[in-house]
């Protein structure tokens, strides 16, 4: 991929780049937490956004996604907002850098990826955090935190692409390390590297490619529901709620908030849990913990649908070692740690059985846990 976009830039350009990547991610487990001041635990994969970029001495961008085959062009002005959506969120960087003081001037650019689209995997924290180190690198000598990186894609989710995202994809995307996961504490923002070795084991996603539309926001009803019972315990986030205290109440909740809180306390424990365990290499309790947050995710705070339980079912049944709902729920993807002999049986199974029931394969897309943010040499 590097070698092709370097030509197609020379061939547009006429000009040697400077090359950059970043890297989409995982969620290894710690759902619902972000907004409850808990922990969330993910790393960056080898699936990557990969650009070419130089300056060229002008106040315009151009820009040409090779994927999409188009090309745009802006200057760097609040009113130059171009079109294309997969362009606005090189703009939003670019706005981003400069509200907050930087320096972006005019360059040319060309980018490609084997980031899955939509699917989960943060295909635009990839292409935001590529660009900010980019352009932190080529215009502000690198004086740009790595944390305020992050919070640039994050803004530019917010301000020029209607996504009310939290910092946990452009975090996982800047400070993602080969081989390691990162614990990321929700409140303080204060985050750890964990080895993340699973030597005769894979990681592997399966997108069910389904995502149901759903009337009411049940997302919104979560946050409040969690709100509710924090105020009810007494606490600022369910973070500092536990067990007993939550008991306690039990008797002043509705059903419905005491298993969404209940839900949320005990993933804060399972993210805990599965660090110790990497830290002993105890790959089958790190799976157990897995198959619980789904369990937790489908019954206590009924966030998943019958695609994603029936895939869930089938790596249990396959013996598969861990295996849960990633992300918000109602669709999308579950992720699975499995023993290398098992890789292959379980994939077929899973791909023939899901096709019988609901007509089409899930998507197979195995993740080695890999560099964020970076130049290449
Ligand atoms: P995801 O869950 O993958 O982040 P989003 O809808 O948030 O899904 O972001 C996907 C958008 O990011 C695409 O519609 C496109 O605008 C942009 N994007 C991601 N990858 C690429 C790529 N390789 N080339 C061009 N645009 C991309
Ligand atoms: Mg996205």
């Amino acid at each position: 991929m590097e070698k092709k976009i370097k030509a197609i830039f020379n061939e547009k350009f006429g000009k040697e780049p400077e090359m950059y990547a970043s890297a989409g991610r995982i969620n290894l487990i710690g759902e619902h937490t972000d907004y409850n001041g808990g922990y969330v635990f993910p790393g960056a994969i080898d699936k990557v956004i990969m650009a070419a970029i130089l300056p060229n001495g002008t106040d315009t961008v151009k820009v040409y996604s090779v994927d999409i085959n188009e090309e745009a062009e802006f200057g760097l002005r609040e009113e130059d907002a171009p079109k294309q959506q997969w362009a606005r969120y090189i703009f939003g960087v670019c706005r981003e850098i400069i509200k907050r003081g930087g320096t972006v001037k005019g360059f040319d650019a060309v980018f490609a990826g084997n980031v899955p689209l939509g699917a989960g995997l943060s295909s635009s924290a990839a292409l935001e955090s590529c660009f900010a180190y980019a352009l932190n690198d080529l215009f502000n000598g690198n004086t740009i935190d790595k944390f305020e990186l992050a919070r640039i894609g994050q803004s530019t989710e917010h301000n020029y692409c209607g996504v009310n995202c939290g910092i946990m994809d452009q975090f996982a995307s800047v400070f993602g390390k080969k081989d390691h996961l990162m614990r990321l504490d929700c409140r303080s923002m204060e985050f750890e590297y964990f080895p993340f070795k699973i030597d005769g084991y894979k990681l592997v996603l399966l997108d069910s490619k389904v995502k149901h539309a759903l009337v009411d926001s049940p997302y919104n009803k979560r946050r409040q529901s969690c709100e509710r019972v924090a105020k009810m315990l007494g606490v600022e986030t369910l973070r500092d709620a536990t067990m007993e205290a939550l008991n306690a109440a039990r008797g002043e909740l509705t059903a419905e908030d005491y298993f969404r809180a209940k839900f949320v306390i005990e993933e804060k424990q399972r993210v805990l849990d599965v660090c110790d365990a990497l830290q002993r290499g105890d790959c089958e309790t790190v799976g157990r913990k897995m198959y619980e947050t789904h369990n937790g995710l489908s019954k206590d705070y009924e966030v998943s649908c019958e695609e994603l339980d029936f895939l869930n079912d089938i790596a249990r049944e396959c013996g598969v070692t861990g295996s849960r709902i990633m992300g918000g729920g109602f669709g999308g993807c579950t992720i699975n740690l499995v023993k290398d002999s098992l890789y292959e049986p379980f994939i077929a199974t899973a791909k023939k059985e899901f096709k019988k029931k609901y007509g089409h394969e899930p998507v197979e897309i195995p993740v080695v846990i890999s560099d964020g943010a970076r130049k290449l040499s």
